[in-house]
């Protein structure tokens, strides 16, 4: 379970000399030096740990340290990396930034998706609200013993439901990219960068939206994505470098874990492969006025809302229609999938290269999508300065985004939630799971 760093195909000298901006791969070298070759200093001495998790948005485990993010491959030389790392259903984004923070699946969170029907409302709507997320995060838990968190998330409904969660909240802005609501990651982590500058939490949260988002772009075809999506990949690589550049400046690299991960991966659809169960229901208006459906990219999420009397057949019915339509790969209860009942009656997921869709408004036009379990995969890398981190090491341990609240919650002390996690503290990833001094209150 563990290697080397000659095991990534490159050494430090190459990561060093492929790295993408001139003075953030310098500043990287005093990193990388920092904490591989030499011996890492110990911490401060004020039993301080600093904990830093960075989520890629929809990075693809094969995209993570691959030819575009040289700084990534050298801090997974620095670190432990998962090999079979798995996003959780639905493989959205907001759902599995839930289950990072709290450690619990969605049926005790309320938060099984990006998109839900809101019965109580009759309409569909974001679960952006704080109201929304039932369950206790790590990020209030850490200030209760008297420690400090922060949050930097690039999109607005990720702002939105982690509302007066953190010591320190940062709102995306203020550019925010029309109709795809989020800050590009230069901007995002200029924020980081100021937070730890300034603010300095023990715990920090933060979401970088671009590699996502170029994903998602392209509505006319006239963009090469994929070119677009290699220079995000590096973008951002440039920028994780120019972070723990400035950790290793002011000090705070020799108590620091990082967390890096993805929420969910991306696949990629041609236009004309569509699933519409709105199309799909033209020929039962009966049973069409009595469902209702929240997209989600790759997976639908479907309610029952017609006469209950007609509730049961009209679910086996609708389930039959939809499993038979070109595309479709599963139709599940939210019970199968620990969903809870906010996902509905129903969760119809598609095959790889498909996506759910309405294909007279197009309400979802774009070719990259995730929400199905194809887009399951993720990376899943603890690294960072801290004495404590096992380096050059690989685990085929499978790890979850459900993990993250657990192993956080490990160093800085805090109490499992009642009915046990329903992740783990990924301990493979440490010599000894470190932990932080208690803060003075
Ligand atoms: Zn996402």
């Amino acid at each position: 379970m563990s290697g080397d760093a000659t095991a990534h195909g490159l050494g430090r000298r190459d990561v060093l000399r492929m790295g993408a901006a001139g003075t953030a791969a310098a500043a990287l070298a005093g990193a990388l030096r920092e904490a591989g070759a030499l011996p890492v200093p110990p911490g401060p001495g004020d039993g301080r740990v600093r904990v830093y998790v960075l989520v890629l948005d929809g990075c693809r485990p094969e995209e993570f340290g691959g030819a575009e993010q040289p700084v990534v491959r050298g801090l997974e030389a620095q670190g432990t990396t998962y090999t079979d790392a798995r996003s959780q259903p639905v493989f959205e984004t907001i759902p599995n930034h839930v289950m990072m923070a709290t450690g619990v699946r969605p049926d005790r969170s309320g938060v099984p998706a990006n998109s839900v029907y809101d019965r109580a409302e009759r309409v569909v709507r974001d679960l952006d609200r704080p109201s929304d997320l039932r369950a206790t995060t790590v990020l209030e838990q850490v200030r209760a013993l008297g420690h400090t968190s922060g949050t930097v998330l690039s999109k607005e409904y990720l702002y939105g439901i982690f509302r007066g969660r953190a010591t320190y909240e940062w709102r995306p802005g203020p550019v925010v990219v029309p109709g795809a609501d989020y800050s590009p990651d230069d901007q995002t982590m200029a924020e980081v960068s100021r937070m730890v500058r300034e603010d300095d939490p023990d715990l920090l949260f933060v979401n970088l939206g671009d590699i996502d988002r170029i994903g998602h772009v392209d509505e006319t075809g006239v963009l090469d994505v994929r070119a677009q999506r290699r220079a995000a990949l590096a973008n951002t690589d440039a920028l994780v470098g120019a972070f723990v550049a400035q950790l290793q400046a002011e000090g705070k690299y020799a108590s620091s874990v990082l967390l890096l991960l993805a929420d969910h991966s991306m696949d990629f659809s041609v236009p004309t492969d569509l699933i519409s169960v709105d199309a799909i229901l033209t020929g039962r208006p009966d049973l069409r006025s009595s469902i209702a459906i929240a997209q989600n990219g790759g997976a639908d999420l479907l309610y029952w809302v017609g006469p209950s009397g007609q509730r049961r057949k009209g679910l086996a019915e609708v389930r039959r229609l939809v499993l038979a339509a070109p595309g479709v790969l599963a139709v599940q209860t939210p019970g199968e999938l620990r969903l809870g009942p906010e996902a509905g009656d129903l969760v119809a997921t598609c095959r790889p290269g498909w996506r759910f869709s309405d294909p007279t408004v197009l309400s979802n036009p774009i070719p990259g999508n995730h929400g199905h379990p194809v887009t399951e995969p993720v990376p899943f890398l603890v690294t960072g300065g801290h004495p404590a981190v096992r380096r050059g090491a690989t685990s085929a341990t499978v790890a979850r985004t459900l993990d993250v609240a657990p192993t956080v919650g490990a160093i800085f002390g805090v109490r499992a939630p009642r009915g046990g996690y329903d992740g783990q503290v990924r301990s493979e990833a440490f010599t000894t799971v470190p932990r932080a001094a208690p803060a003075d209150r």
